[in-house]
């Protein structure tokens, strides 16, 4: 049984409505105006749920971390041991593993399908993922707009779910070459998704928390971190507003 699958049957214990249940293959009717920006912008629109948090048993110390970073859950997880022995088999190719790049897109809809009706205007103004770093969108101008972190999230699976549909990019036919710009392409994916994860571990992670989730979902950013490693799918400068984490789990050896 693949780590996919493990995944898969959290959901039944503890997930609600679903809006963004979907399939690899799944496309949106909606379109999004343009495109993701590449860079932040580093307005300081941190949200942190307050009102919610507090239901949390946040630990308390002279500098409070966010709640992902602390004990006991930053050692929680739903795989032991580490993903690079999952993810790092001989002669593997991200060509012939697009199936488990569409997982990552598939079951990270899951997960913000679960805190969906969480993040609203009101929670989450801007698509924010930690103190000082809140993401932008280009509009049609290239301009560069603010916009509420569910409705960012909304147009990015939507140009990621067109993205992996399209024959140009991701070509599914034998014989048919992946076009020059593939790696690109699927670079600017995962960082993408990445931005999904922060926003959801800065902002949402108690309720990932409160659903009991959380082991799921760290051994999914960690399988996540670890196949981007794999292929180079994001730099340092993507990663930065998990950087702490990640740099935990490469201790734990989960990565
Ligand atoms: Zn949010």
């Amino acid at each position: 049984m693949s780590f996919f699958n493990s995944l898969g049957r959290g959901f039944g214990r503890s997930s609600r409505k679903n809006k963004h249940a979907t399939s690899s293959q799944q496309n949106y009717n909606r379109q999004p105006a343009a495109q993701p920006a590449g860079q932040s912008s580093m307005g300081f629109l941190y949200n942190s749920n307050n009102s919610r948090r507090q239901q949390t048993p946040v630990p308390q110390g002279p500098v409070p971390k966010p709640l992902f970073l602390s004990q006991p859950f930053l050692k929680t997880a739903l795989v032991k041991g580490s993903f690079n022995t999952i993810v790092a088999r001989p002669n593997r190719s991200i060509h012939r593993d697009l199936t488990e790049a569409n997982e990552f897109f598939t079951y990270l809809n899951l997960f913000y399908g679960i805190i969906l009706d969480h993040c609203t205007s009101r929670t989450c103004p801007s698509m924010s993922a930690g103190p000082g770093i809140d993401y932008t969108w280009l509009d049609s101008s290239k301009r560069q707009i603010k916009l509420p972190a569910s409705t960012y999230i909304d147009y990015v699976l939507t140009w990621i779910s067109n993205k992996l549909v399209d024959q140009s990019l991701f070509p599914t036919r034998a014989g048919v070459p992946f076009p020059p710009n593939f790696p690109a392409t699927l670079q600017n994916i995962f960082k993408q998704m990445f931005r999904i994860f922060a926003h959801i571990y800065h902002s949402h992670f108690d309720m990932i928390y409160h659903l009991s989730l959380e082991a799921h979902w760290n051994s999914f950013f960690a399988h996540f971190i670890s196949f981007s490693k794999e292929f180079e799918l994001l730099d340092k400068r993507d990663t930065e507003p998990l950087r702490e984490l990640i740099e935990n789990f490469e201790a734990q050896g989960k990565i």
